[in-house]
């Protein structure tokens, strides 16, 4: 039955007064608002797992905050990833979103209060408990009231710092309520989309890996082969890597792997996907792109790379790279362990040459032909 159909009865018509007077009707209405809200927040975490990054899931968690209420200060503090003990930060200011420096560089000393206290808790609680001014000063900069952990199989996440309301008055049970249910789906949200990240990215450089380079090539190999279109593939390899590292050590070439991935990232376009293939080698998956541009995006990444130079312990580290380049071409139907294939013949006729060059793969005449007879 609908609650309309029962405020219909004639029944309820007559004892109005008395319903009103013993509270009934504002505790029917009460239910009806506590209904509301939960089924807003089990549509806030249905979004909230759809997100796609911690960038949109934190924008996401922002808006769903600012239907509420607004806080003055809102920080999160964040670990990058699961195994990388580096912390990232999101601020805002009224909602608006500020650049902050944080003066801790881990979550760990803070695991073991977030162990006792699973859940919202006022920052008045945090303080006495943790008593080490080291830990708390770096976090009383940003005025909290409450403070609210990120919490997953690994343990502690993050931990999201709450400053008072902008309207001044304290949070009340509800809005504390939702905050703590809010966040506990947000836990789940950052979880997965740290695992996800590092199911698809090398821990070291934060590049794709090779296992995400080889199905994301599958799938566009799929969809050119639909739509009969081409796509690229680059692979590259440091020259003389080996003799570099018995030159200057490990460490040193960690380094410079490091850079020439940013360098790299910071070369190619949005849509490129780049990966590190393994030890010293990359790959780049150009989707759309003909074998005389994918060339031309190799040799720009080449002179990139020619022109990097990495500081080290005082001195000026250098490196060249050879790539190679295979493009997919419908007429020829190719797998892609032959895209690779190709480009790292490619890859091996540029070191063969000399090194720091490109080559792109040419198919021989044997395919020249086949390509001529099903293109006519
Ligand atoms: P070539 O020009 O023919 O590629 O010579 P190369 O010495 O670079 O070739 P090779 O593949 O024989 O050696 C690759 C070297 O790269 C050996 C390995 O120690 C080094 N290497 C691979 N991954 C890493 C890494 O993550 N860090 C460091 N420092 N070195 C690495
Ligand atoms: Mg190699
Ligand atoms: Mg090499």
């Amino acid at each position: 039955m609908e609650w309309e159909d029962l405020a219909n009865n004639p029944l309820l018509i007559n004892n109005y007064d008395l319903l009103k007077k013993i509270g009934i009707l504002e505790y029917i209405e009460k239910i009806k608002v506590d209904n509301r809200n939960q089924e807003d927040l089990i549509f806030e975490a249905y979004n909230i797992f759809l997100k796609e990054s911690v960038d949109e899931l934190v924008a996401y968690i922002i808006k769903c905050l600012s239907d509420k209420f607004i806080p003055s200060d809102l920080v999160f503090i964040l670990n990058e990833g699961i195994s990388i003990n580096k912390l990232k930060t999101y601020a805002y200011h009224n909602m608006n979103s500020c650049i902050i420096s944080l003066d801790i560089d881990s979550l760990e000393p803070y695991e073991k209060f977030f162990r006792k206290y699973t859940g919202t808790t006022s920052f008045t609680l945090f303080e006495y408990e943790i008593s080490n001014q080291n830990l708390i000063k770096p976090l009383e900069v940003f005025n909290p009231e409450i403070i609210v952990p990120i919490k997953g199989l690994s343990g502690l996440y993050g931990m999201i710092l709450f400053g008072p309301k902008i309207l001044a008055e304290e949070y009340n049970k509800q809005e504390i309520d939702y905050i703590d249910k809010l966040m506990k789906f947000t836990s789940v949200g950052i979880q997965n989309n740290i695992h996800y990240e590092h199911s698809v990215k090398d821990s070291k450089t934060g590049l794709y890996n090779h296992n995400f380079f080889v199905s994301r090539t599958n799938e566009e190999l799929a969809r050119c082969r639909r739509n009969k279109q081409s796509f690229s593939l680059i692979v590259m390899d440091i020259d003389n890597f080996k003799s570099f590292n018995d030159r200057y050590g490990h460490l040193a070439g960690d380094e410079v792997i490091l850079c020439l991935a940013d360098r790299l990232k910071h070369t190619l376009r949005e849509g490129d996907i780049l990966s590190r293939f393994g030890g010293e080698e990359f790959t780049v998956l150009l989707p759309e792109t003909e074998r005389k541009e994918a060339y031309t995006t190799a040799e720009r990444l080449r002179t990139e790379v020619e022109k990097m130079e990495v500081f080290y312990n005082d001195i000026t580290l250098k490196i060249t790279i050879s790539l190679g380049v295979s493009t997919y071409d419908w007429v020829e139907n190719l797998t892609e362990k032959t895209m690779i294939e190709r480009a790292d013949e490619a890859l091996y006729k540029s070191k063969k040459r000399g090194r720091n060059q490109t080559t792109a793969f040419q198919s021989g005449l044997l395919h020249k032909a086949k390509k001529a007879n099903k293109k006519s």
